[in-house]
């Protein structure tokens, strides 16, 4: 609308230059462009005093408004219907109708919002001229009878316009609220598993710990045997909800993140530690290739451990007895880049979005697991500001490659 006006003084402008009626009609022609421009300017003021005018009092600014929209075809309605009594068949008047009908065409957009506003648009606009030519007094009857057909052609246009635009306003309203309603059962799962996983977690850390008393306190081979069962099972179970609580607490953007300086080569040398008692059960030879002994990062340490460990552990679970780990590290410009390579099963070229989608697991995976580990991975890493890619070949193995941003995650910046 606000473009439209500038649209009418461009019409008032071409009428004034490109026809006689200044010269002709000099009363009638300024009374009409004095008018338009005072319409316009108010249009104009009322619009700029949106912001204000509206937030104090809403109802007297759209009834001003109204009423600066509704005084265009007031003023105009008139114009074309004198220019039809004047100038009868003559060029003029056919510019000033040409120009007119535009105004009206683009109004059936512009009012979408508001049919009455629209429907009252035009019927000011036209009316007018409908009467002095069916009344003899115009350019003649054909102009009153295409008069009355464009305007009830713009009536049902205008009516669509707002049927459309009230429905997709629906929609969206619609959407609107299913989406916070779905964020707000999100939270409330999220909730939920964080708190119940936390107690879990807990409890089940004090079977373990009693687990392991039994199995000292006991000779009994039996009970020992239990106990050393109950023991796997138990810390797959912990492992387990460790995972569903990091979930949980990252569906809650609840994960506390500080960036240090740290030393990317020692994580990397101590997550290999811990992983060489898994290792040497399947015969699973380790091995760390970095240029340097110290390649510094700010990050967060307890999360970039996690990553790592996730990744190798990966590396050496769905690998082949006697197969091998390469975690290579190096500097690629502003990143720092860590590689998992391993010798392994491999991962067929269609699962490798998969795999980092919740509880995937590929088809026939036979070593234990939840399908959690590359998710949370994913999602550490991208906390993190970095990327986590994947290249792999069935039967060959994989390589898993992390890249950070090596001054740390622009949000956790002091
Ligand atoms: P989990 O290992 O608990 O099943 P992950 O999210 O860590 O869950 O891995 C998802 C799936 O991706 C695994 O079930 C496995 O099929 C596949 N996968 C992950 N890492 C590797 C790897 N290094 N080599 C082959 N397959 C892998």
């Amino acid at each position: 609308s606000v473009s439209g006006s500038w649209a009418y003084l461009l019409v008032v402008i071409a009428t004034g230059l490109m026809t006689d009626y200044p010269r002709r009609f000099p009363h009638l022609f300024g009374m009409v462009a004095g008018a338009m421009v005072v319409v316009i300017a108010a249009r104009l003021l009322l619009f700029k005093a949106l912001k204000t005018g509206f937030a104090h009092r809403p109802e007297v600014w759209r009834f001003r408004l109204r009423a600066a929209i509704l005084a265009t075809p007031l003023v105009w309605g008139f114009f074309q219907a004198a220019t039809t009594h004047l100038y009868q068949r003559e060029w003029t008047c056919a510019l000033v109708v040409i120009l007119t009908s535009g105004m009206a065409a683009g109004a059936t957009t512009a009012f979408s919002p508001d049919l009455a506003l629209h429907r009252n648009f035009q019927l000011l606009l036209w009316t007018p001229t409908i009467v002095v030519n069916a009344l003899g007094l115009g350019s003649g009857y054909a102009l009153a009878g295409l008069a009355c057909l464009f305007t009830g052609y713009l009536l049902w246009q205008g009516r669509e316009h707002s049927r459309q635009y009230w429905r997709s306003v629906k929609t969206r309203q619609r959407l609107a609220r299913q989406t916070a309603e779905l964020e707000s059962h999100q939270r409330i799962k999220d909730e939920f598993l964080a708190v119940i996983t936390h107690d879990l977690r807990n409890s089940l850390q004090s079977v373990l710990l009693f687990t392991s008393t039994l199995k000292h306190r006991t000779q009994d081979p039996v009970v020992r045997e239990m106990g050393d069962h109950m023991r796997e099972t138990g810390t797959y179970m912990k492992e387990l909800l460790d995972d569903l609580h990091d979930l949980a607490r990252l569906g809650m953007k609840a994960l506390k993140m500080k960036a240090e300086e740290v030393n990317l080569v020692a994580i990397v040398e101590r997550v290999l530690a811990e992983q060489n008692e898994p290792a040497g059960e399947g015969r699973i030879h380790l091995r760390l290739s970095s240029p340097e002994r110290e390649l510094s990062l700010m990050a967060d340490e307890v999360r970039l451990r996690q990553i790592l460990a996730n990744l190798i552990s990966n590396a050496i679970k769905y690998n082949r007895p006697g197969g091998w780990v390469e975690v290579r590290t190096r500097v690629e410009g502003e990143q720092v880049v860590v590689e998992v390579e391993d010798s392994g099963i491999g991962i067929q070229p269609e699962d490798h979005d998969r795999v980092f989608e919740l509880f995937s697991r590929v088809d026939g995976a036979t070593v234990e697991g939840s399908g959690l580990g590359l998710a949370i991975t994913r999602q550490l890493v991208e906390l993190h500001e970095g990327s986590l890619e994947l290249e792999s070949q069935p039967d060959k193995g994989s390589v898993f490659r992390v890249r950070l941003p090596r001054s740390g995650p622009a949000a956790l910046a002091c």
